[in-house]
């Protein structure tokens, strides 16, 4: 079964979230638990959280259908004391929020240097970052997000994820959520089939598909190899249709929350449907 929506929002409390995404016809959703651009937010309230179950037993919405995105503000490779903690009290909130709503991933951007320290010691804090966490919480796998290279952002390749995750203790709560916007922009040519075949046996032998825990689907304002992480609508960018169908007719991307981050929220209900239209 594939699992199609958006990420939606979740103004006015996050029992909102799966009314967004019923009403587009959604069947996942990716959500804010907390206001994404402030370091502190409001604990969820009781009534948040039955409402919120509620309304994702009403509309039919698993734990597998739904992919939470931590704040852009986080930064668990964060090279200084004060960022780094900072970053390490919101993720912990941000995963007990998934705990209490009964969620069991929660997607995030591995982490950046800043230029003050270098790619292997970012990559060995952002994995210390993840095993404290995971020692203080249960049940949520923390789901690294590959990146655009954008920046000093970490996470644009295989290798960088892999690393992360051979240094993560408990193997049962790591995983990845793969971005074909930031693929492309990072270097993995999905847009042809050859690779798309290509770069998936490399995912598959450097990672694991039982690592894949989400996809987001995004079409590309930027070229391959650009490291800008700019996303278009489905099929109105750089990729065209073929990666996407490619991606319906995979079973190897059956069962997991695929969402899509594309810039005009007005036709998302289309861009689901175009999507499932994809498949044979
Ligand atoms: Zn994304
Ligand atoms: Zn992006």
């Amino acid at each position: 079964m594939k699992y199609i929506g958006a990420h939606v929002s979740s103004s006015g409390g996050v029992e909102n979230a799966p009314l967004n995404a019923h009403a587009i016809g959604a069947k996942a959703f990716a959500l804010f638990t907390r206001n994404q651009r402030q370091w502190k937010s409001a604990p969820l309230t009781d009534k948040s959280i039955s409402l919120f179950k509620e309304r994702c037993a009403e509309f039919d919405y698993k734990p597998a259908q739904i992919l939470p995105h931590d704040s852009y503000l986080i930064n668990l490779g964060h090279p200084e004391a004060e960022g780094l903690q900072k970053s390490r009290d919101a993720f912990l909130d941000e995963m007990v929020r998934c705990e209490q709503l009964g969620l069991d991933r929660l997607n995030f951007h591995p982490g950046s240097h800043l230029k003050l320290f270098s790619e292997e010691d970012c990559l060995d804090r952002i994995a210390e970052s993840v095993n404290q966490t995971l020692d203080k919480t249960s049940g949520v796998i923390a789901v690294l997000e590959n990146t655009a290279g954008q920046g000093t952002n970490l996470g644009y390749n295989f290798e960088q994820l892999a690393y992360i995750i051979n240094k993560v203790e408990d193997k049962s709560r790591i995983g990845v959520c793969i971005d074909t916007q930031h693929a492309l922009a990072s270097g993995y040519n999905l847009a042809t089939p050859e690779g798309f075949d290509a770069t998936f046996a490399e995912f598959d032998r450097i990672i694991g598909f039982d690592f894949l825990k989400g996809m987001h689907l995004n079409d590309s304002k930027k070229e391959l190899g650009s490291r800008v992480d700019r996303h278009d609508s489905i099929g109105k960018g750089v990729y065209g249709l073929t990666v996407f169908k490619l991606l319906m007719n995979d079973s190897r991307f059956d069962d997991i929350p695929m969402i899509l981050e594309t810039p005009d929220e007005s036709i998302w209900a289309e861009e689901i449907q175009l999507l499932y239209s994809l498949q044979d």
